[in-house]
């Protein structure tokens, strides 16, 4: 769907509106209380955000991913967390849209597009994150089922969604080591809601990202559809993964800058409200050099999401320009929120003062979806390889 700069600006002004009346009220409780937001994915449900970037064929909206990445920005500038809800959703929908058969995207799509069908990503385990060719959950074929053991870690939306795209050896044997990997689409609850039988999910109490659900996953002899096999065909699950990389880094990149406008908005208000020595803090140089610094960091990042986004919508290669902007926003994301913290001198400590809730969820963009150091590895392999002598 080509939506016209009017459609456009009122999606972002209706975006605007949801985080003003629906996030920001209720994010501090949420968050100390860890409580999952059923009511934001109702409204999500209404905003159609779960079929955000889901082809219109199958009843998403078809976004492109600079229109994407701006609403998720929006969102995680008030609150990261529930962008996860439908960020690893999509990310989930991706990979049956471009590697699912047409079978598979009729029986899924419109069930995820409507929020329905909620899912993640299952791909890291106990002893492999970075390492993604080293998980040891296998997919047994046996007659018309796969059976699935093995256990995943830090799986997002896995105890309130209702699918998963799991990442299985079906040959562990295999070398090179991806051969062997495949993608299996798995409806982890029945028409109850209840969680099946051979399923263990364990919620991980973390310290930032809170109260969206992040779980332990444990397959013990599940039974899996061969039907539900991604694409059909053994030993591309791999490829399946990381072939989503781009779009996903875009997506951390924008919860990045989020974060780093958030707290920079946070730190501007406070600035002139706290008072020091006789005049507000914001007049300063100290202080001034710091906002000086976030603002520029901020715009810098945008800009940096704005060319990968707009790389990738015209169907280029942007791998080097989505690490980009994934690594400097991210950064940018843990500086405003750490300078945050020192602008709001001791009641940063308070979680009366929601900068604290910045700090802490910062982080969290610097390791998913690759971590920055890779991000950086990545980037000088692409330099050199482009700039071969
Ligand atoms: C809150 C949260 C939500 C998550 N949600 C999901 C999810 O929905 N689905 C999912 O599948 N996963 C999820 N993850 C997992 C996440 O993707 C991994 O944590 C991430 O890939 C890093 O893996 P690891 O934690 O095992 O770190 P490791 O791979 O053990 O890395 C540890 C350190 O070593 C460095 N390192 C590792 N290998 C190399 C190398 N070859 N060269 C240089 N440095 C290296 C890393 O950069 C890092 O600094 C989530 C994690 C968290 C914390």
């Amino acid at each position: 769907m080509s939506w016209s700069d009017d459609d456009i600006r009122a999606i972002l002004d209706t975006i605007d509106k949801f985080v003003e009346q629906d996030i920001k009220p209720i994010a501090r409780d949420h968050d100390l209380a860890d409580s999952y937001p059923h009511e934001l994915v109702e409204k999500m449900k209404e905003l159609g955000l779960f079929g955000a970037t889901i082809g219109e064929a199958y009843g998403g909206l078809s976004l492109s991913a600079t229109v994407y990445s701006t609403i998720v920005q929006k969102i995680a500038a008030v609150w990261m967390a529930p962008s996860g809800i439908f960020n690893s959703h999509l990310i989930m929908a991706s990979a049956i849209e471009r590697v699912g058969t047409d079978a598979q995207k009729q029986a899924f799509l419109p069930r995820m597009a409507t929020g329905e069908l909620r899912g993640g990503i299952a791909l890291t385990e106990p002893n492999a994150g970075t390492d993604l060719q080293a998980i040891r959950t296998t997919a047994k074929r046996d007659g018309d089922d796969y059976i699935l053991n093995g256990t995943k870690t830090w799986i997002t939306n896995s105890m309130h969604g209702g699918g998963l795209a799991v990442l299985a050896k079906t040959d562990p044997h295999a070398e090179p080591r991806h051969k062997g990997m495949s993608m299996f689409i798995v409806e982890t609850k029945d028409e109850q809601g209840r969680v099946k039988p051979g399923i263990l999910i364990n919620k991980i109490k973390k310290t930032c990202y809170r109260a969206i659900d992040t779980c332990e996953v444990v397959f013990e002899d599940f039974r899996v559809p061969a039907a539900n096999l991604v694409g059909l065909e053994e030993g591309r699950g791999f490829q399946t993964a990381v072939g989503g990389l781009e779009l996903g880094r875009i997506n951390v990149a924008a919860r990045g800058a989020g974060i780093a406008q958030g707290a920079l908005d946070l730190c501007v208000r406070y600035a002139q409200e706290r008072e020091s020595m006789g005049k507000p803090i914001c007049e300063h140089q100290a202080i001034q050099l710091k906002l000086g610094e976030m603002a520029t960091k901020v715009e810098a990042s945008k800009l940096l999401i704005k060319q990968a986004a707009e790389m990738y919508d015209t169907g280029q290669r942007c791998d080097m320009e989505a690490g980009m902007a994934k690594y400097f926003a991210s950064e940018t994301g843990v500086y405003c929120a750490s300078e945050g913290m020192r602008i709001f001198g001791g009641y940063s400590m308070s979680v009366e003062y929601e900068i604290e809730r910045y700090y802490r969820d910062a982080m969290l963009m610097c390791i998913g979806e690759g971590t920055n150091e890779m991000q950086r590895i990545i980037i000088s392999k692409q330099l050199i390889e482009k700039n071969r002598i």
